[in-house]
């Protein structure tokens, strides 16, 4: 059975989309450590992000990159953080999380709870963001 990011991809569950080529996606995690958190995945569906080939790896952190950047430009922030765990979707996946503070990247913290609306309009102003 595809995994839930598959299916995000496919468009048979909703996300709020922030960025797509034809191999990677960037949506909103629905549960953020701060505004603009965004994860990114490949299409192809692997699991572990230490499985994804080089090239893949190569390419993945050159879209994340771009999309790294339009988050910085959303959301003014000291830098944008990146991690991999991965430890609850079986879908490999890198997050971006804008931080003030060296503590906006513990994922231990209570997270953030937004409308949809509000989901809406920061993944429009990222996506507003990303070069044309
Ligand atoms: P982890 O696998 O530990 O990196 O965590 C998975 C992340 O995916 C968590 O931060 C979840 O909030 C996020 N997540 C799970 N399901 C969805 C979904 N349907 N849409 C957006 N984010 C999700």
């Amino acid at each position: 059975m595809a995994s839930i990011f598959s299916r995000i991809v496919a468009g048979e569950i909703p996300s709020y989309k922030v960025a797509e080529d034809d191999k990677f996606f960037a949506f909103l995690d629905i549960n953020p450590l701060a505004k603009g958190h965004t994860l990114v995945i490949p299409k192809r569906e692997v699991d572990y992000f230490f499985d994804l080939t080089d090239e893949e790896i190569g390419a993945m952190q050159i879209f994340a990159k771009k999309v790294a950047t339009a988050i910085k430009e959303a959301f003014p922030c000291v830098k944008v953080g990146q991690a991999v765990l991965g430890l609850e979707v079986p879908h490999a996946h890198i997050h971006l999380v804008p931080m003030q503070s060296e503590k906006d990247m513990l994922f231990t913290n209570p997270k953030l709870k937004l409308t949809a609306e509000e989901f809406a309009e920061i993944a429009q102003k990222i996506n507003s963001s990303l070069p044309q």
